[in-house]
């Protein structure tokens, strides 16, 4: 056998590339990581930890409202956005540090360079103008924005990568897109003060989530005072003598903002890394291609997470890049599973996921019930704030299996990990029925809807 330079060469040190790396040194093999930009990735530095810090600042404004009804009396507020993008560098800079030290201190080397492959087995450290050779690589270089170049002037729009950074807060923000970056973005903004237009090219926002959560979402969204504006797009964009834009709007419309973010999708890494030179197969979209392993066309080179474009979350890359551990160097092969994975909607108020949405579930089954409760949270009550939570239940009638599990409200992706388990162990409605309610929580609505709301039998309401 060839003696290379390294075991493994994982290129790219985001959520999956730094996991893979970090735990295949630790079992004693050579291993080296190169991440180009900060190592964290577009979870820690661009992605879900300073999106969830933005979330978390953009809420106040509405807990101030909320003290009144509780005795409480708040002097004038007022917010600093530079405070909080300093804020959030300080917190992603100590990520950042974890991250890499994490591979070192587990007998790693990290490159603070970009790499691409020369061929199979042998990868260009670019910062250091020198190849090395790895007997096993992994591809893990992750997604950006898709910068939509057919846009006429795309060149003034910002993407979420930008929008941590802004140098002063805007005042008129316009999105575009319907998936949940855009709309949590939208709340982020509406939050802040911006004055927010969310434009979409769909019917409805949040595609592939439960109609139910979708529609309350979008009435609640609006009512705080997002302007939503769904099967439109945009057509140019503008930019006007006093450094404004105007976005065209395919309806005719022409909305002027200080910024205009595009989150229209996200696109695979793949480009000029010498995924050619090296034989990788690639999809449609510029995806690398692997089989149920990771593993791509070329035997002893592997992809994980999103530059492989199968679910776009930071817990499937890590789990992909586990499951590629443990096939490529613990002799056990595994295959990542994609089934059933909760997940949520940092918007406001928040959507927590698991399973099939009705739609989903009555095209899969015969009949399904739905066990549904919408209540205003208690906390609300005192607070006068008007706005309802949901819960529902889609449960497999001839089965009792609860197949779906969907919160709008408060805490709900708090509750989405948790439905999780008991969903994806196959547990039945009866499982949930003889649990006990934790008292008083908005969750125990979960374990107390004992009939259910309706039925859907062969696609139709009964
Ligand atoms: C705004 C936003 C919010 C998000 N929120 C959530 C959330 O709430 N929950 C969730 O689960 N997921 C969220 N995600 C998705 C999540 O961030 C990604 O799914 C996850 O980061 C994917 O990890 P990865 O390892 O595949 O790629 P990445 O984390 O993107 O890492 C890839 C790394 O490779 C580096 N790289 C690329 N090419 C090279 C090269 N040739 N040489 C060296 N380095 C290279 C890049 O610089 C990057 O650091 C969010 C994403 C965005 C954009």
């Amino acid at each position: 056998m060839a003696e290379y330079d390294y075991d493994l060469f994982v290129i790219g040190g985001g959520s999956g590339g730094v996991r893979a790396a970090r735990v295949t040194a630790a079992l004693g093999k050579r291993v080296a990581i190169a991440e180009e930009s900060r190592f964290g990735g577009t979870c820690v530095i661009r992605g879900c930890v300073p999106k969830k810090l933005y979330v978390y600042a953009s809420q106040f404004p509405e807990h101030f409202e909320d003290a009144a009804g509780y005795g409480w009396t708040v002097g004038e507020a007022s917010f600093d956005w530079r405070a909080l993008v300093a804020a959030k560098d300080k917190e992603i800079g100590r990520l950042e540090t974890i991250y890499r030290s994490g591979v070192e201190r587990a007998g790693g080397t990290a490159f603070a360079s970009r790499a691409t492959l020369i061929d199979a087995h042998t990868i260009r450290i670019e910062a250091e103008n020198r190849t090395v050779t790895a007997d096993q690589i992994l591809v893990a270089t992750g997604a950006r924005p898709n910068p939509h170049a057919a846009l006429p002037g795309h060149e003034h729009c910002i993407f979420s990568d930008e929008a941590f950074d802004l140098a002063e807060l805007p005042k008129r923000m316009v999105i575009a897109g319907g998936g949940y970056i855009a709309v949590e973005f939208a709340n982020i903004f509406h939050g802040l003060g911006v004055e927010t237009t969310l434009i979409y090219r769909g019917l409805e926002i949040l595609g592939r989530f439960d109609m139910d959560m979708r529609k309350t979402l979008h009435e609640t969204m609006e009512k705080k005072g997002i302007r939503i504006l769904c099967q439109t797009i945009f057509e140019k964009i503008e930019r006007r003598l006093d450094g404004s834009l105007d976005a065209h709007l395919s309806d005719g419309q022409v909305l002027t903002a200080d910024q205009v973010m595009l989150a229209i999708g996200r696109i695979p890494n793949t480009e000029n890394l010498g995924l050619e030179a090296a034989g990788v197969a690639l999809g449609k979209t510029g995806e690398i291609m692997v089989d149920a392993y990771s593993r791509t066309n070329v035997e002893n080179i592997w992809s994980v997470g999103d530059v492989t474009d199968r679910k776009q979350l930071t817990p499937v890359a890590i789990h992909e890049a586990m499951c590629f551990i443990e096939t490529a160097f613990k002799g056990n092969p595994t295959k990542p599973d994609h089934e059933t994975i909760a997940t949520a909607v940092f918007s406001q108020p928040e959507i927590g996921t698991v399973g099939l949405s009705e739609e989903a579930a009555s095209e899969k089954f015969e009949e399904i019930d739905i066990f549904r409760a919408a209540f205003r949270p208690m906390r609300n009550i005192l607070a006068g704030r008007d706005e309802k939570m949901i819960m529902k239940l889609v449960v497999d009638k001839k089965s009792g299996r609860v197949v779906g599990a969907h919160v709008l409200g408060p805490d709900a992706g708090e509750m989405a990990q948790l439905l999780g388990i008991p969903i994806k162990a196959g547990l039945t409605k009866a499982d949930f029925d003889r649990t006990m309610a934790v008292h008083p929580t908005a969750a125990e609505e979960l374990v107390t809807m004992y009939q259910p709301s309706y039925s859907v039998r062969n696609g139709k309401k009964v």
